[in-house]
């Protein structure tokens, strides 16, 4: 099944020059090496390997976690400068949440995949492959929150934050720890810097992967909504203040595709995590010449659009 991971296709063009120079910040404690990263991410996950990780060349961000952890990121850009197409950008982010181990976990195969045949892409992926680090290596078992208790899906900056996030926390929530949005709209240096990656990748599409209720979310225009991704059915689990689809898929009006497998402690097959990944190009295959089309060439569009295009929650 390994011609399966054919899944990229022809063309392409060099992918934009993307830096990430980072916040800086006054930060004493030395930086810590991809290689340490590498060594604790493959000992925390029986799928990732320390050579595999290391492969993956990742580059990191100038920001750290709380507990000194490495923020990373790996970019996929096609090799063909001769092409005049470029076909879109894709964001990938896998572990907001650090106890869902499926999750990460395919990401890492899946890079595998793209390191492979990553010149068969006719688009430009950025994969961050554990957003979260401190919550899946920093205790055991792995929490949701990032070391500070923050759920980052609930932190990121949408409009609606200062008025609602806590509101609906204490409401709907009743102080449940597991949803706390932080003490303020992008409190975390993690959500600073998923937030400065949207704001200088400019994805026209977000894909990010969760678990465990085992469906497929999407936030987006509704003539890009994908079908099914493998065994994963489109249903509609909705945002949130400070969540990443209210953040990005409605603010910033950048589709979100979200994929919450079905469990967060047993992974799928491999042929089925073969016919996601298929799924998933297939459907930045279709619809990213029309995703790209509605967005302005350099994206100012979306990062302008007004705080009251938001919907507000009722509480
Ligand atoms: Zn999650």
């Amino acid at each position: 099944m390994k011609t399966c991971y054919h899944f990229l296709l022809t063309s392409s063009l060099i992918g934009l020059s993307i830096l990430f120079p980072g916040v800086s910040h006054a930060d004493t404690v030395s930086k810590p090496t991809v290689s340490e990263f590498c060594q604790e991410f493959s000992k925390k996950l029986r799928t990732v390997k320390y050579q595999g990780c290391m492969n993956f060349d990742l580059k990191t961000a100038e920001l750290r976690s709380k507990e000194n952890r490495l923020l990373t990121y790996r970019e996929f850009k096609p090799d063909d400068p001769s092409n005049p197409a470029h076909n879109g950008r894709i964001l990938f982010i896998s572990g907001i949440h650090g106890d869902e181990y499926t999750a990460i976990s395919i990401t890492y195969l899946w890079m595998q995949a793209m390191l492979k045949h990553q010149y068969r892409s006719s688009q430009h992926w950025l994969f961050m492959p554990l957003a979260n680090p401190d919550g899946l290596l920093g205790k055991n078992p792995a929490t949701r929150m990032n070391a500070n208790g923050v759920d980052l899906n609930r932190n990121f900056p949408s409009p609606d934050w200062d008025r609602w996030a806590l509101k609906y926390w204490k409401h709907r929530y009743a102080k449940n720890p597991r949803r706390y949005p932080g003490p303020s709209a992008a409190s975390e240096n993690e959500t600073k810097w998923m937030v400065e990656v949207i704001k200088k990748f400019r994805p026209d599409a977000i894909i990010s992967v969760h678990a465990p209720y085992g469906l497929l979310d999407y936030d987006g225009p509704e003539y890009a909504t994908p079908n099914k991704i493998g065994i994963l059915k489109h249903r509609e689990l909705g945002t949130f203040p400070g969540s990443l689809g209210r953040y990005a898929g409605e603010y910033l009006e950048i589709p979100v595709l979200t994929l919450e497998l079905r469990a967060a402690n047993s992974m799928p097959g491999e042929a089925e995590i073969v016919q996601m990944w298929q799924d998933i190009e297939n459907w930045v295959q279709k619809q990213m010449p029309t995703l790209r089309a509605r967005r302005s060439p350099e994206g100012t569009t979306a990062l302008n659009a007004k705080p009251d295009q938001a919907n507000s929650p009722q509480p």
